[in-house]
């Protein structure tokens, strides 16, 4: 047993922070809700041309769906597929909204000392391995549930679907560099900030 507690191979993304790892293509990320209704907003480059990224617009495009779920390919920039989802416990995830941050606390919820949110974590994270923040696009939300009205398009972030211990598998593609956070937002959280958990398999 690992001196943290958590079972092997577990690693723990305290409430409202974000990590980065590598990822070899081939190599499994499970990305799991410990305590459930957690978003982790999930961001990948290629690793070895940082300019290739995950393309939400690109994904999108191709899946002809907002909501994508197990076997369906995300999408880099270049028309590549970077990850697939292999295992979906859920199937509620957002790839619409950009990760949260100070502005997004500011804009949307008016606060005058606002948390660097996903974005400031994700950018943080992502510095030692060359990536500022300006790179950062829409990251694949994952138990992120966003609703769509179908005829004004209106958007309503609701509480995730997910329950404790579900989790989603991805398979990386290529050779990645990946952002993963446990979300700051509150809406997105059901007002309550929670660890999430991953393993590389
Ligand atoms: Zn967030």
């Amino acid at each position: 047993m690992p001196h943290d507690g958590l079972p092997a191979g577990i690693h723990e993304i305290p409430p409202r922070s974000g990590v980065a790892f590598t990822l070899e293509a081939g190599q499994v990320l499970t990305v799991i809700d410990p305590r459930g209704e957690q978003v982790a907003d999930l961001l990948a480059f290629n690793r070895h041309d940082l300019d290739e990224v995950i393309s939400s617009g690109r994904t999108l495009d191709y899946a002809s769906r907002l909501f994508l779920t197990t076997g369906d390919p995300l999408y880099s920039n270049r028309s590549n597929v970077m990850l697939r989802i292999v295992e979906d416990q859920v199937g509620r995830h957002d790839f619409l909204l950009t990760p949260c941050s100070a502005d997004t606390f500011r804009i949307i919820y008016g606060d005058t000392h606002p948390h660097r949110g996903c974005f400031g974590n994700l950018a943080d994270a992502l510095g030692p391995y060359g990536i500022g923040p300006d790179r950062i696009p829409i990251a694949f939300n994952v138990f992120m549930n966003v609703r769509v009205d179908g005829d004004t398009g209106a958007l309503t972030v609701a509480p995730p679907l997910s329950r404790a211990g579900d989790y989603v598998r991805f398979r990386a593609e290529q050779d990645l560099v990946v952002g993963l956070t446990a979300c700051s937002a509150l809406q997105s959280n059901n007002h309550s900030f929670k660890p999430i958990h991953y393993r590389i398999d």
